[in-house]
């Protein structure tokens, strides 16, 4: 028997029109590419959003179904076709503007983009790429100065596209499972693949992050959005912030740690979201120039890598700030997990509250973890019993986007396998040791490169460290240490193996190191592992 309750297509439609009913005079805050700060409310977002869409469909000529690609930094305009472009029924396609040209030019034929938004300040990279793309792609620039020049064919400004345009426009009406966005993973494992979310898949991931046991937004928090619009949808924040009606801010490419701080104290930040390597830099900074007031914000909510457990409690001691760790991936929309304490930790002292705290988290309700052994049984929920993690759920992937080797990455039973491995405990927390691409085997023992990273940056000298594996003829693999030392310091191998020595046993730690001046990072600031091995392989990281 059918529930007799209506038919309700859960929609961004639905988002944005909900933000206009009932939080309409929130505020969106940017600040430029040229430095320049702009101001204005929900209501004149969803006037915008709306001529934006008239000008998709007439202007444009934009198709359900199709894809519209951006290439911008985090700004309203962005935010504007964040919503106008699924309003239309087509995709928004937002590009990452950190990857190489053959991989962005990949990218937009692999999606068949048909209209690009681009920053003007993104123009000289979109150069390069126009030429190796359809020549019908139609262009679009954003926040373009007077006088402003390119070499990319059909250009429109945006302000004069959407300038005649009406505020009226009927959205296009949409299955709630139809695509809205498409976001490519960052290709560290061979060529970018695509995630294609649904409006419901958006709806349901946004209503849950913003939760309390989720990122903990409402109507009383300013969120600044660190995570940038072109990486997994900037962790789905533009459609959580309108749900919970929240101020936004976005800093488009001022993402220097002195902008930030300039940002969380002007703005009154009470929430931010970022990669470990943002935070690591806004520590350093406030540190060099502490701060007069205490800042307004919150916490701070880190993903991407793990947060090393030496940056949360120095932040929480020097500055009274809190940082939440999620776990997610492209492919889950992002939010799986969030590191939460509960009431049963109360009692616990600071340092083992830590310790759970540095686990990924418990899943977020609308999806479920398993970890996968060698056996291929299950792994028991204690802590202890190592897997590789599979997911599923209401924003999982349950294929990629025109992706011929799909089953791999799939479970006979539709699960989706994350290529992470690590435990699950008692009470539900994952805890991640490795990527299964990063694992260290040596002498047919695991060691965990990233338990021996989150111990390496808590030495007080050590500002980054990232370890990785190399052919040893005796043991297959060893793991190699690349340190980064703070500002004026040195250290010795002695000191770094007698630090480690409390939490490792012996053959778990490194013998070879090697001092960098800085870790290679991928387009999302990550380390990257798969160019230190490259770079390895040819004697450069020796
Ligand atoms: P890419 O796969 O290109 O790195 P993603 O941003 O989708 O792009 O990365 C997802 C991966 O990032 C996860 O599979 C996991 O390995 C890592 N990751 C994400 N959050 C965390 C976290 N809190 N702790 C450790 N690793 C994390």
């Amino acid at each position: 028997m059918k529930g007799l309750m209506m038919d309700y297509p859960l929609t961004t439609n639905i988002i944005i029109e909900y933000g206009n009913r009932v939080f309409s005079r929130k505020e969106i805050v940017s600040k430029l590419p040229d430095g320049s700060w702009h101001r204005y409310t929900y209501g004149d977002l969803y006037k915008r959003t709306k001529k934006l869409s008239n000008a998709l469909i007439n202007k444009l000529v934009v198709k359900q179904s199709e894809r519209v690609a951006t290439f911008c930094w985090n700004h309203y305009e962005h935010l504007e076709m964040y919503y106008a472009i699924p309003g239309v029924g087509a995709v928004c396609h937002p590009l990452n503007v950190r990857l190489s040209i053959d991989q962005i030019v990949y990218i937009i034929k692999h999606a068949e983009d048909k209209v690009i938004f681009f920053d003007a300040t993104l123009a000289p990279l979109l150069e390069k790429v126009a030429p190796q793309v359809s020549p019908d792609i139609k262009y679009i620039v954003v926040n373009a100065p007077t006088g402003f020049k390119t070499s990319i064919p059909n250009v429109l400004n945006y302000e004069t596209l959407i300038a005649n345009e009406s505020e009226t426009f009927e959205w296009v009406k949409v299955d709630e499972n139809d695509a809205c966005g498409l976001s490519y993973t960052s290709g560290t494992t061979g060529d970018p693949k695509g995630a294609l979310y649904s409006h419901r898949s958006t709806y349901l991931h946004a209503l849950t992050v913003m939760t309390p046991n989720g990122a903990n937004i409402s109507s009383n928090d300013r969120v600044l959005l660190v995570v940038p619009q072109f990486h997994v949808m900037a962790w789905g924040y533009p459609f959580v912030c309108i749900l919970a009606g929240a101020d936004m801010v976005f800093p488009s490419m001022h993402l220097q740690p002195d902008a930030l701080i300039d940002i969380l104290q002007k703005e009154k930040i009470t929430i931010a979201n970022g990669v470990p390597t943002i935070w690591m830099g806004v520590y350093d900074a406030l540190k060099n120039n502490p701060p007069k007031e205490k800042l307004a914000l919150k916490e701070y909510i880190v993903g991407g890598s793990a947060l090393a457990p030496s940056l949360t409690r120095s932040f929480e001691k020097d500055f009274g700030l809190k940082g939440t760790q999620a776990w997610g991936m492209t492919e889950t929309s992002p939010l799986g997990t969030t590191s939460r304490i509960q009431k049963i930790h109360e009692n616990l002292s600071y340092e083992e509250q830590l310790k759970i705290r540095s686990k990924q988290g418990y899943e977020l309700p609308g999806v479920e973890l398993r970890a996968i052994m060698e056996d291929g049984k299950i792994a028991p929920r204690d802590g202890h019993a190592v897997g590789e993690f599979e997911i599923r759920g209401a924003w999982i992937i349950a294929s990629y986007y025109k992706f011929s080797d799909n089953a791999s990455r799939f479970s006979k039973d539709g699960w989706f396998k994350t290529g992470d491995v690590g435990t699950i405990d008692e009470n539900g927390y994952m805890n991640i040791t490795d990527r299964s691409k990063d694992l260290i085997k040596s002498g047919g023992e695991w060691i965990s490169s990233m338990a021996l990273e989150l111990a390496l940056m808590g030495i007080p000298k050590i500002k980054e460290a990232a370890v990785i594996a190399i052919p040893d003829d005796k043991w297959v693999e060893r793991p190699l240490a690349c340190i980064v030392l703070k500002e004026g310091e040195t250290i010795t191998i002695e000191e770094i193996r007698t630090a480690l020595s409390n939490e490792f046993a012996s053959y778990q730690i490194p013998n070879s190191f090697v001092l960098l001046k800085e870790v290679p990072k991928t387009s999302v600031g990550k380390f990257d592992k798969k160019e230190m091995r490259r770079l390895h392989a040819i004697d450069q990281l020796k």
